[in-house]
């Protein structure tokens, strides 16, 4: 069976309250599930996968695909179209909900395991949070987001995309763009185009915070309030116990200007500032 054989032309209603955005052109799957990553030995945990398309692409190079879907109304269509594949077990349920680190261990045992999925867009956020931040040793992520999205997270510092989802994405991956997919290649069709984006995860973070929650609670306060200096959004993450001119005259010491923000500021920068306030208060 080919992606050509997937019914997508059916009566179906998509859901907009699930991000429903189906890939119509066999070529785009195809081209996520050769780009993922994954083959015989490497398992592919995919979230969302609608009727079908992407599942069966991922079943031809891995070993193993384990698909969770929220929609089980979609189910049969997905029992039509991947009935000729052996190797892919679709859940039902919300993956926002799921113990990741149970569930890749239930279903994937020793194998490695990456992760592939054209995203709901309501949600891409969480979803990457949770990957990222669930301890689960994963090889990579490949996941279709809106372009914007994408641009968003692979943004340097200095730029106006770079944000603290940015930083927190570096923090955990080496992020790539891999290709752009205008927005004619879904039904319905949405009011943006979208792209694919590899992150890898290094089998060790770049940076090695001494506190890693006070790193990131850190990155998430220096863009708090983006029009602030770094120093006034340290100052409400501290809730007032340090003044103002001791945060500057902390951060001078350390070699940045008080003037700076978030913006300008890459991982290194944070993990030398979040070490410095650790080493103070503990
Ligand atoms: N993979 C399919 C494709 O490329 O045509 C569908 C992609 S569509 C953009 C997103 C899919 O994620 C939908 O099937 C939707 O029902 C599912 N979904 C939405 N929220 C979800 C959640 N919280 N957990 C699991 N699946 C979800």
């Amino acid at each position: 069976m080919s992606a050509n054989d997937i019914n997508v032309s059916s009566k179906f209603s998509a859901k907009k309250k699930f991000g429903q955005n189906f890939l119509t052109s066999p070529d785009i799957p195809r081209k996520i599930a050769t780009s993922c990553g994954a083959d015989e030995n490497i398992g592919v945990l995919e979230i969302g996968p609608g009727k079908g398309i992407l599942t069966a692409e991922l079943a031809k190079v891995s070993r193993k695909v384990v698909a969770v879907e929220i929609d089980t109304e979609l189910e049969p269509y997905l029992t039509e179209n991947l009935s000729s594949y052996n190797n892919i077990e679709i859940i039902y349920g919300d993956i926002l909900e799921f113990d990741l680190k149970e569930i890749i261990k239930q279903k994937f045992g020793s194998m490695d395991v990456c992760v592939c999925a054209n995203l709901p867009y309501y949600i891409t956020t969480p979803i990457l949070m949770k990957l990222l931040e669930s301890g689960v040793r994963l090889i990579s992520i490949t996941v279709m987001v809106q372009k914007e999205v994408a641009d968003r997270l692979s943004a340097k510092p200095g730029s106006a995309e770079y944000g603290a989802i940015t930083a927190v994405v570096n923090y955990y991956s080496d992020i790539k763009k891999l290709f752009k997919v205008p927005a004619g290649c879904f039904s319905p069709v949405p009011k943006v185009d979208s792209a694919v984006i590899k992150l890898t995860l290094p089998p060790e973070n770049p940076v090695i915070p001494k506190n890693e929650e006070l790193f990131l609670n850190i990155i998430k306060a220096a863009f708090a309030q983006r029009r602030k200096t770094i120093v006034n959004n340290i100052f409400t993450l501290f809730k007032g116990s340090i003044t103002k001119e001791q945060i500057a005259n902390d951060l001078f010491e350390l070699g940045f200007s008080p003037d700076i923000r978030g913006e300008k500021l890459g991982i290194r920068e944070f993990c030398i500032i979040a070490d410095s306030y650790f080493e103070k208060s503990f």
